[in-house]
Formats: structure tokens, C-alpha cells, sequence
């Protein structure tokens, strides 16, 4: 009997390196060095002889680069993520805060709803916050250190097929155009991934994609830290639809370099923050006085800005022809709307899914279908909180999953509950997290006790 999607989720988030290494396949190519790329060409490295990684940018190259546009923006990892990067990269805790990352445990983080302070919940796992070049930077360095991993800089064009199995893909190398030949292609290429393109230019379907409009409009800037600041390193503060302020969320993290990045997001029309006066007055006026404390200090740069126009998400597990030889990881299959900070969690679950997939010993000739049904397990996850959570948002009018309206009340009970109640908090915390199936909210005991908790408050 197939497993729950539950119990496939706690699978996956139990996934483990091999103790000892066997390939199972000869060379494996991997198109996109980023997050999602790196963790997956981590795992083909137990199971390949030989791991290559192809990246339009010089990935020798550290700090912002032109192929990962959000890298300027303020980056969570949550705390399954943060587990996630221990298993396969051992030792990464320390290695990132020698770097410079800042330890986040729960005592040292804060948050808001609507500006009343959540209760701490102490036995929650730890998280680290760094800049986003910073932590991409910590994954790469693990993964190039890896004997046979290399990198090259080229952009992948299209695939090389051979009847029903991909044997390799087309690249331009400098303006040369060449071929890398692979027994497995990994698209890792983000949300503007070309490969349904290419599926279709090589006869192939292309997967349906779905969106859902959410025009968020984010805006970062970096502080100045000094000694004497607030001992909480990721402060964050959300307000609900009902609050109908302009703006949707804020956010600071201790990074590298003694310095605060501050974070401000809108939907639609109010873009916040623009420049750097409206920055500092609306972090004053709109958010707890940590806030305005932060928005006290030298900026450091300038603002920078960024609009997330959809979250989509692209169904490759649906698709009835594909071929043998591809998968496809991270944004390229689901991006999210980021103030839920899922992204780089959810990669990682998709490298548990490649893991997984390997471990069984596919046969090659066939399309990795399982590999995709493990990854809809997490894809569907992860779409489904940030989407029911997008819905309750004014400017955002569908599609409505059934039970709709039934479910959303429910999860604003629980949302509350969350500022007072340390068990609902808990459960609440490891479902965002991405480490447990938001089914398990929808128990009656949990319900209950988040009703009585909200009554308690009252
Ligand atoms: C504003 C914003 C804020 C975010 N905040 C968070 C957060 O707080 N927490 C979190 O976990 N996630 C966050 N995310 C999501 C996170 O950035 C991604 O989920 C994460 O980077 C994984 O993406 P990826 O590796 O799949 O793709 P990307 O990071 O987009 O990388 C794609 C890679 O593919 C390469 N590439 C593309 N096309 C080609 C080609 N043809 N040939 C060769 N190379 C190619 C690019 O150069 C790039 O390196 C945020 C996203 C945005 C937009």
C-alpha cells in the first residue's frame, strides 16, 4: 500500500547521505549552480561516478551574481532547511559561523502578529541567518570540495535525445556552441527554467503550469549593527489582511560583517520602502520599536528592491509521455511567494526526493516517475500553505481549492493561537518548516486546543 503523504514527508526529512557509496549511474549533469543545483549534484555524488554542474555565471566567482536576481534580498532558512544542510554537509554550523553566519536559535528569535510579541516555543530546532550570497556561497563551497564534482560555465540551450531517453544537453561555452553528454540531466535552472521549451522542441508534452498572481513587492537594506543592539538575531513581524496596513511584512536578521538586513514587503500598488527615507519611517511607524531601533543606524548602501509577480509551480508528476534520463528540481518545479521563506527548505526535500529515487537503483531506460511523485508529496506541501495563505490576501482572487472558506477559518484560528500557545506554536512552526504535514493541523485536538488557547487570550 503507498504511503500517506505524511508519512512520505517525515521520510524524506529523515533522508540520510549513504554510509558507503556505490554510483548507480556514470556521468550526471546538473543545468543551474544554485541552491536547488548544488543540493542535488551533493546527492548524485554518492550515487554517479562523475557530477557536473553548469552555470550561465563563473561560479569561482563569490558574492551577488546576475543568474540569482533575488540574491540582493533577505533570505530565511528555516529551521528544517537549516537540519536538512547538517545531513548532507556535516559540520556546516560551525564552517558557516566561522564565515560569519549568525546562529539563530529559538531564544534568539522574535516574532509579530499584528504587533502583539508570540511566545518563544524553546524546544524548536535552530536556524542560522547569513546574506543569501553568503549562505548559497557555504553550500557551493561544500559541494566543489566534493572529487567529482567540477563546475563549468556555459548556458544550456536545449536537450540531446536519443528515441525516448535524454543523453545530454546543447551549450554555449563562450560563444561556442557545444554538447555535455550525462545518463541523467537535472534541470535546476529556477522559476524562468526553459526545459518545457525544450521538451516540446524535442517532441515531447510540456507540464501544465499553474500560478497564482500575488505582484508582492519586496525591499532589503542593510544596517549597521552595533554590540549594543537588541540579543535577538531574526526578528520578524507579519500583519494579517485585517490590519489593512500597506505594508504586508518586515523583517531583520543579523548577517555577516556586524550588520542588521532589514526586509519590507507590500502587495500590489504599495511598494515600501523605495527609498531610503520611507524605509527607515514605515520600519518606525508601522512595526514593534525593535524596528525603529534598526531603522536609527547607518544604511549601508543603498535600498534594493525587488517584485515577485506569481508563485507557480509546474506539474511534471502529470504528465503521461516524458522521457528517461531528466528530472527537475527547486524553483524550476514550484516557486513560492518568498515571505514564506520556503525555498530553499523545499530544495532540499527535492534532493531527499533524488536521494530516495537513486537508493531504490532505478532502471535508466525508463522515466523517473517515482522520483517525481516523491517531489509532488513536497511540492503540493509547500503550494498548498503558501497559497491558502495568499488567498486570504484582498487582491488575490483564485483558484479556491474546495473546502476553501471551511479551512481558512480554521487556520486563522490556529495562526492565532500561535501567539499565545506554546504547543499549537510548536506543531504550527514544524508544518512551515516543511518537517511535518499541515494535516496534522487539522486535528480535532489540535483545534480544540487552539480554540481554548484563543479563548484563554481573550
Ligand atoms: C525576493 C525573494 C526572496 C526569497 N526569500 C527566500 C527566503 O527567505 N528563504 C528561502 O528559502 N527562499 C527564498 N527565496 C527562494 C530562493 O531564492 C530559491 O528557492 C532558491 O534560490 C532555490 O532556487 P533554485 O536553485 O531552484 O533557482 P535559482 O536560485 O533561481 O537559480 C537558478 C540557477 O540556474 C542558472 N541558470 C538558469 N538558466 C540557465 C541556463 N540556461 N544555463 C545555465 N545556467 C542557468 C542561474 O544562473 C542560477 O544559478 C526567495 C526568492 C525571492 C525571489
Amino acid at each position: 500500500m503507498p504511503l500517506s503523504p505524511a508519512r512520505v514527508l517525515a521520510a524524506l526529512n529523515a533522508v540520510r547521505p549513504p554510509d558507503r557509496t556505490s554510483p548507480v549511474i556514470g556521468r550526471a549533469v546538473v543545468v543551474g549552480g544554485s541552491v536547488a543545483g548544488m543540493l542535488a549534484a551533493r546527492v548524485l555524488s554518492d550515487y554517479a561516478e562523475s557530477v557536473l554542474v553548469v552555470d550561465r555565471d563563473d561560479l569561482q566567482v563569490t558574492g551577488e551574481r546576475p543568474g540569482v536576481p533575488q540574491g540582493t534580498q533577505l533570505h530565511a532558512l528555516l529551521p528544517g532547511g537549516f537540519l536538512q544542510l547538517e545531513h548532507l554537509f556535516p559540520g556546516f554550523r560551525e564552517q558557516a559561523v566561522a564565515q560569519g553566519a549568525i546562529e539563530a536559535p529559538p531564544a534568539a528569535r522574535r516574532s509579530y502578529l499584528d504587533g502583539r510579541r508570540k511566545v518563544v516555543v524553546p524546544d524548536d530546532a535552530d536556524s542560522l541567518a547569513g546574506t543569501r550570497p553568503l549562505l548559497e556561497g557555504l553550500i557551493r563551497q561544500r559541494v566543489l570540495r566534493l572529487p567529482n564534482v567540477k563546475t563549468v560555465t556555459a548556458r544550456a540551450t536545449g536537450l540531446v535525445c536519443d528515441g525516448a531517453v535524454v543523453t545530454g544537453i546543447r551549450c554555449d561555452v563562450g560563444g561556442m556552441a557545444g554538447v555535455e553528454s550525462s545518463d541523467l540531466v537535472v534541470d535546476a535552472m529556477g522559476r524562468s527554467s526553459r526545459l518545457s521549451d525544450w521538451l516540446e522542441q524535442a517532441g515531447w508534452e510540456r507540464p501544465a503550469l499553474r500560478r497564482m498572481t500575488v505582484n508582492l513587492n519586496y525591499a532589503t537594506a542593510l544596517f549597521r549593527r552595533p554590540e549594543t543592539d537588541p540579543e535577538a538575531t531574526v526578528v520578524m513581524a507579519l500583519h494579517t489582511p485585517e490590519t489593512r496596513s500597506d505594508v504586508a511584512g518586515a523583517a531583520f536578521f543579523a548577517v555577516e560583517d556586524g550588520r542588521w538586513m532589514a526586509m519590507m514587503a507590500g502587495y500590489e500598488d504599495n511598494r515600501p520602502g523605495r527609498t531610503a527615507d520611507d524605509f527607515r519611517r514605515r520600519l518606525r511607524e508601522q512595526f514593534p520599536p525593535e524596528f525603529g531601533e534598526i531603522a536609527g543606524h547607518e544604511m549601508l548602501g543603498e535600498v534594493r528592491t525587488y517584485r515577485h509577480a506569481d508563485s507557480r509551480r509546474r506539474d511534471f508528476h502529470a504528465l503521461r509521455r516524458f522521457p528517461a534520463g531528466l528530472v527537475s528540481v527547486g524553483d524550476a518545479v514550484a516557486s513560492f511567494n518568498p515571505v514564506y521563506g520556503q525555498g530553499i527548505t523545499a530544495a532540499a526535500l527535492h534532493a531527499a526526493c533524488l536521494s530516495t529515487y537513486l537508493r531504490e537503483g532505478p532502471d535508466p531506460s525508463l522515466p523517473a516517475r517515482r522520483f517525481f511523485d516523491l517531489q509532488k508529496v513536497v511540492v503540493d506541501v509547500a503550494w498548498s500553505m503558501s497559497t491558502s495563505a495568499d488567498l486570504a490576501q484582498p487582491h488575490v482572487d483564485g483558484p479556491y481549492p474546495r473546502g476553501y472558506r471551511l479551512s481558512s477559518w480554521f487556520s486563522r484560528r490556529i495562526v492565532e493561537a500561535t501567539v499565545t500557545d506554546v504547543s499549537t506554536a510548536r506543531r504550527f512552526n514544524d508544518v512551515v518548516s516543511l518537517r511535518v504535514h499541515p494535516r496534522s493541523l487539522a486535528t480535532p485536538a489540535v483545534v480544540l486546543g487552539a480554540l481554548r488557547a484563543n479563548l484563554r487570550a481573550r
